[in-house]
């Protein structure tokens, strides 16, 4: 059995198939096998896992020998015709060829495990699709732009309304870098293996309206707190709010925790 993360066999697969990687679909192939070895490694065995964009293959294959049932979504049908033969070995991986961004989640009823090299131009709607499922735990490469978002603290220009909704329902740790050569074609930036882990969570609020709450204190980074505020009401003083929760009225979005927006929120809306 050949692996399907390698150079030289992934330009032959690609040959054969008279194909290259298609920019718009964000395919950047993994290469080397090292890399794709720990990231499946990363996410665990047993059961089933979930793949997003198998591509040729490379990382569904690892995760086929370690994992007893694999589903993975693929949008490209040039890939999905080259995966019936790279992975025709395995009798434990369905690959589903549609759009992930429009596929019915409603029929993973047990909680599942996802592991998956992200197409980088849709990986936030994927991620927030993911949230529609029960997750186990998530092991996923993205660029190193996301992963720094994804794990950032308050008072650093990477902290946002992703940060904190995402730190708000899973333990989130990068595990690995990934370096550009690591991929065919090559992106222009670093890349990052992160991975998830659901934790304890609760909110006196709806949590949909008060993640909308944060992300519009974020819409304009370069406004002070109050001023992102005052295009949800003009008319509430909110310095007197922020003062009265002993927040300095002038601070931008960046500079609270997930604890002062739950404060900030009850503050103004219970
Ligand atoms: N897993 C492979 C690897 O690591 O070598 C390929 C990863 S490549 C970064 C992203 C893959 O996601 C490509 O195969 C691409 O065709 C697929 N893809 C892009 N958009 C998708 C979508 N909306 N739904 C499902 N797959 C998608």
């Amino acid at each position: 059995m050949k692996t399907i993360a390698n150079y030289s066999v992934s330009m032959e697969i690609l040959k054969r198939y008279e194909r290259r990687a298609k920019k718009h679909f964000g395919q950047n192939f993994m290469i080397d096998p090292s890399v794709v070895r720990n990231i499946a490694t990363y996410s665990g065995e047993g059961g089933t896992v979930l793949e997003i964009g198998p591509g040729l293959g490379a990382l569904t294959q690892q995760l086929a020998e370690r994992y007893d049932r694999v589903i993975a979504y693929e949008i490209d049908p040039h890939m999905v015709e080259i995966l019936k033969e790279t992975l025709e070995d395995y009798d434990n991986v369905e690959i589903i060829y549609q759009d992930f961004l429009k596929a019915d989640l409603s029929a993973f009823k047990e909680p599942i495990t996802i592991c998956a090299n992200l197409p980088y131009y849709i990986t936030t709607p994927i991620l927030f699709k993911l949230m529609e499922l029960d997750i186990i735990a998530m092991t996923i490469l993205v660029q190193k732009e996301i992963s720094d978002r994804l794990t950032a603290h308050p008072q650093t220009k990477e902290y946002s309304a992703l940060s904190i909704q995402m730190q708000y329902y899973f333990d989130i740790k990068t595990v690995m870098k990934v370096s550009k050569e690591s991929f065919h074609p090559r992106p222009n930036v670093e890349s990052s293996v992160i991975k998830f882990v659901p934790r304890e969570h609760s909110l006196p609020y709806d949590e949909q309206t008060f993640f909308t709450f944060v992300k519009k204190c974020f819409q304009f980074r370069r406004k002070t707190l109050v001023n992102n505020l005052k295009t949800i009401d003009k008319e509430v003083n909110y310095a007197e709010i922020l003062e009265s929760l002993g927040l300095d009225p002038s601070i931008r979005a960046d500079y609270l925790t997930l604890d002062d927006y739950v404060r900030l929120y009850g503050a103004l809306y219970a």
